[in-house]
């Protein structure tokens, strides 16, 4: 059998994406790392699907999981969660810090193309949260996530829009002033809005409920959900 590394090689994944994280992979639970914005929006985040969803009982897929910041939380609301991303490192990362936190969630290293191929419509909730705007074909992983989710059953995607004012926030503000991020971890190019996003949700079989803006106050420093999403966002869409 191939090994997964070489046989993602023909999939839709841009390797340069994948060691950005892999760079990074070691600080994945270090609150104050370049980590710091996941885990500091995890809860806004975390409380919107579950208010969405009702996590609790539910079979889950997070979809680019990395290390876990999301799949941990979700199973601690009393979901069954399965964890999904090519980079190795990171679900190594993922895979021991479930000892650290005693959570149960099933890691594995596999494309969501794959699994769609191999477990349609087997989840209850599909999650895909800043993982889109570092793939080569995002629209593909938004058919796969539809392929993934029951008849019923909800995808949240989040992204980063694309407009000078997402450039700003999201490259030059978090890359280059306040240096929260590492320079590069964010190419312009791939931001996606969200009326890209929508059509590509659309085409895929899945109907828009709503899209929800992250807001972040760099002089509070806080985050907080809310209708902007000029810059950072959720959609919340249904099969
Ligand atoms: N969803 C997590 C992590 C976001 S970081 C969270 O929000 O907390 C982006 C993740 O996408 C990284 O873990 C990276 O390894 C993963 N990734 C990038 N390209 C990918 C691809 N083509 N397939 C699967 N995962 C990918």
């Amino acid at each position: 059998m191939a090994n997964p590394i070489e046989s993602a090689q023909g999939l839709n994944v841009d390797q340069s994406e994948l060691q950005k994280f892999a760079d990074l992979a070691h600080k994945w639970w270090d609150k104050n790392s370049e980590f710091k914005p996941l885990h500091e929006i995890n809860p806004l985040r975390l409380d919107y699907i579950d208010s969405h969803a009702s996590l609790s009982g539910k079979k889950v897929l997070d979809v680019g999981c990395g290390g876990g910041i999301l799949s941990e939380s979700m199973s601690e609301r009393g979901a069954d969660v399965t964890g999904i991303d090519l980079g190795e490192k990171a679900l190594k990362v993922a895979q021991l810090h479930r000892y650290e936190s005693g959570v149960k969630v099933d890691y594995r290293l596999i494309s969501v193309e794959d699994l769609a191929n191999e477990a349609p419509e087997s989840f209850d909730v599909v999650t895909c949260m800043e993982m889109l705007e570092h793939v080569p074909d995002p629209a593909a992983v938004v058919r796969a996530c539809a392929n993934l989710v029951k008849p019923g059953g909800k995808v949240f995607f989040s992204t980063i829009n694309r407009n000078p004012k997402a450039y700003l926030f999201a490259v030059v503000g978090a890359e280059y002033v306040l240096n929260m991020l590492p320079r590069g971890t964010h190419e312009y190019a791939k931001f996606i809005k969200p009326s890209e996003l929508s059509s590509w949700v659309r085409a895929a079989g899945l109907d828009v409920i709503g899209f929800k803006g992250l807001g972040y106050n760099p002089l509070t420093k806080v985050y907080k959900l809310n209708d902007d999403v000029s810059v950072n966002y959720i959609l919340q869409t249904v099969k």
